[in-house]
């Protein structure tokens, strides 16, 4: 056989293997849901921190590369991905394979412990802590009308199952889902496709989560980037991109920050309005977006299926809950078996009731 031959082979193996995991049922591909821009003004803030919004080339939109692009905005985008996993270790860990060790002495999970959220226990990176109760505070004097009580929390975790070349913000203790089996990722994998809440057409993302848009405008006045917002529509997920060392007023406005005052209102709306509008396009463009997401990264040069694109982002990140400290070792134990080559299911913790849950981000 030669080169060539072989190649085609993989290829239509790849495809036809991807084509029977992804669409098991046949449902057609979920449309992706309009995400309203209707955050409230900001209210009087009288917690500890500041208001922020995430930097710029944090944002996961703004610094993936796209097949699409010309090679040069390609170039430019993974700078932007190296300067982000550049302080993401000095601010957060040095994590096995991305970075350099010389950033950061400590591994993330040294600078993690855990914390309390809404009377649950989560493992984060130690500097996010201040923002999280920031967060808290904020949800229960604003959002008490929404009757909402999460069961299970996912934080950081000691392995990447990205393996296209990303790094998620999970493994720096820096990104927190929400009660994953309520809050959907209909384009994250093919299970949530299949999910009955991204079959059904809807007018907003909202009617695709169980959280209250309430928590959404809320984490993000504290330097959370919600991945609803991203392409993925991650509901569940949440990741701290703002600048750690000017979470708390005392320690002043982030240098970000400032820079955008001068810029009068896009203080406020900033970078998650630039980040909406990507993520709406339109479904003309979803085969193609799906496919780019991952076609320029490094383990992808079978980018043009969207199939196989599709199962690439299932093994990303598994979704574990450690619910106690005393489930946490177990856990990790796990997510060192699992396989990356398929998407993961969740052993619920025992406290959740939950018999299935689906991965997230
Ligand atoms: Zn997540």
């Amino acid at each position: 056989m030669n080169v060539r031959l072989f190649m085609l082979s993989l290829i239509a193996f790849g495809l036809g293997f991807a084509a029977a995991g992804s669409r098991a049922q046949n449902r057609p591909r979920p449309q992706r849901a309009p995400i309203p821009d209707d955050a409230p003004p900001l209210p009087e803030n009288t917690t500890e921190c500041n208001y922020q919004t995430p930097v710029d080339f944090l944002v996961r939109e703004n610094f993936l590369p796209r097949w699409t692009q010309p090679p040069e905005e390609q170039r430019r985008r993974r700078g932007l991905q190296a300067q982000a996993v550049e302080w993401r270790t000095q601010h957060y860990g040095y994590f096995e394979g991305f970075g350099n060790r010389r950033d950061n002495e400590n591994t993330p999970m040294e600078n993690s412990s855990r914390v309390e959220f809404m009377d649950l226990s989560v493992r984060l990176n130690n500097q996010i802590h201040p923002a999280l109760a920031c967060v808290e505070q904020q949800i229960r004097a604003e959002c008490g009308d929404d009757d909402y009580t999460p069961v299970r929390l996912s934080g950081l975790r000691t392995r990447n199952t990205y393996h296209n070349g990303q790094v998620s913000n999970h493994v720096y203790g820096i990104a927190i889902d929400i009660d994953p089996q309520l809050n959907t990722c209909c384009m994250c994998v093919a299970q949530w496709g299949d999910h009955p809440l991204c079959q059904n057409p809807v007018e907003s993302i909202y009617e695709r989560m169980a959280m209250p848009p309430c928590w959404v405008h809320v984490f993000e006045r504290f330097g959370f980037y919600w991945l609803g917002r991203d392409r993925l529509q991650d509901t569940m997920h949440f990741e701290f991109l703002g600048d750690p060392a000017h979470i708390l007023k005392s320690a002043g406005p982030a240098p970000h920050m400032a820079a955008q005052a001068g810029e009068g209102s896009a203080v406020e709306t900033g970078e998650t309005g630039e980040a909406e509008t990507e993520a709406t396009e339109t479904d003309a463009t979803e085969t193609g977006e799906a496919a780019d997401s991952e076609a320029v990264e490094p383990a992808a040069t079978e980018g043009d299926s969207e199939a196989a694109t599709e199962t690439a982002e299932p093994a990303t990140e598994e979704t574990q809950t450690p619910a106690t400290a005393e489930e946490e070792s177990a856990t990790e134990e796990a997510a060192t078996e699992e396989t990356t080559e398929a998407p993961e299911e969740e052993s619920a913790p025992e406290s959740s009731g939950c018999s299935v849950a689906f991965p997230g981000l």
